[in-house]
């Protein structure tokens, strides 16, 4: 094993938060195992096949969100340098000790990984509500990611992962898709109307898997045309356009969209609104289009504050909200897995032809890494998927 690697990095002393973009695609040392480290008895190098671009690695490249966490994390360490990334497909290339007597693998097994890193020992993970760690550290902001030819991950935080039934590149991404099958579970979906309000790369998971869990009716909300398009080729039996709030009430909700969600759905409204979306507007979208008595799933995230219009409308009509975060740790990574490795759904085929666009654009090659293309790639596809070694 060569002593360097090649690495997508932010560096908090090279780059200014504020005034910077993209990643530095640079030779940095590669993680070993030093078993005086206590904590690398249980962990492992791995080397790295593919790994996904996720929504928050864009938070990170156009400096959006995580500049917090990944500065106060890289202070907490004393150093400078963060490698980016925790969705990846890779193999074990050398373990701590206590890794193979304790988690039975061996080096050659191929695995996936949850990114967040939990405690163990907060009052959740002590209840078994591993997603909500108190302690929790997500791989590539928090501590060092996946954007490299080798990452140092704790044994315990693998998924092993079976690349005959899953293809690679689809393998790589199970963490944001496991994000969708997460929200999913909130509820039963066997023959419930659904709405997916933003079809961005989470919300186009949720459709495939809505159906693939048996949801009778799917509706997607998208401005977007290219990710309308997307959503209709993966079953969506409407794809609707919201309107656009007015500018001085960004919150507000748009009746037009209500009205033909209520003629899709016989004047009752959907079951399940499942907002993915991350605006205001879109949060008042999905509880006026859910029916008396229904669940409105929150996963898109925005800082700060929100209006809900009519709050006393949740009460009275009796709905739930529910935040998800995260996968269960780990059930919801047992449900990804056969939904995934069941060829009959379709689930693994749609993700690749159409998300994936067949690696059409999508696949980008760490050796040919540069960063206006790779820019011109995040912004063409909802995923991309950056080959290291596969
Ligand atoms: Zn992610
Ligand atoms: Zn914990």
């Amino acid at each position: 094993m060569s002593e360097t690697m090649w690495a997508l990095t932010f560096d908090k002393d090279r780059e200014d938060w504020d005034s910077s973009t993209g990643l530095v695609k640079e030779q940095i040392a590669v993680p070993k195992l030093d078993e005086p480290n206590g904590a690398d008895r249980s962990n492992v190098i791995i080397r790295v096949q593919y790994a996904g671009f996720c929504g928050s690695d864009r938070g990170i490249w156009w400096r959006k969100s995580f500049g917090d966490m990944i500065q106060g994390s890289l202070a907490d360490e004393g150093k400078s340098t963060r490698i980016v990334g925790h969705e990846l497909l890779g193999e074990i290339v050398s373990m701590g000790s206590r890794v193979a007597p304790k988690y039975g693998y061996k080096t050659g097994d191929v695995v996936s990984t949850e990114s967040h890193i939990v405690c163990g020992t907060c009052h959740q993970c002590r209840l078994g509500d591993y997603h909500v760690c108190a302690r929790d550290k997500i791989i590539g902001i928090s501590q060092d990611g996946c954007f490299a030819e080798y990452v140092k991950l704790p044994a315990k935080a693998l998924w092993p992962t079976n690349v005959d039934l899953i293809r690679p590149e689809v393998a790589a991404i199970q963490e944001p898709f496991g994000n969708a099958v997460h929200a999913c579970q909130v509820r039963d979906l066997r023959g419930k109307t659904v709405a997916v309000i933003g079809c961005g790369t989470i919300g186009l998971f949720a459709i495939l898997i809505a159906r693939g869990m048996g949801a009778s009716k799917i509706i997607g909300v998208e401005p977007d045309p290219h990710h309308a398009e997307l959503a209709r080729r993966l079953g969506c039996d409407a794809v609707l356009t919201p309107g656009m709030p007015p500018e001085d009430e960004p919150w507000r909700s748009d009746p037009a969209l209500r009205e033909k969600v209520m003629e899709l759905t016989d004047g009752i409204g959907v079951d399940v609104a499942m907002e993915m979306a991350g605006f205001n507007s879109a949060l008042n979208n999905a509880i006026k289009i859910t029916r008396r008595g229904g669940d409105v799933v929150l996963f898109g995230v925005k800082n700060g504050h929100a209006v809900v219009e009519d709050s006393h409308r949740v009460i009275m009509d009796g709905m739930q909200l529910h935040g998800v975060v995260g996968r269960q740790i780990f059930g919801t990574w047992e449900i990804t897995r056969n939904l995934l490795e069941t060829q009959s759904n379709g689930i693994q085929d749609a993700i690749w032809d159409v998300i994936l666009n067949k690696g059409e654009g999508t696949l980008v090659d760490i050796d040919s890494w540069e960063r206006n293309s790779f820019e011109q790639a995040i912004q063409n596809h909802p995923k991309v998927v950056i080959r290291f070694r596969g």
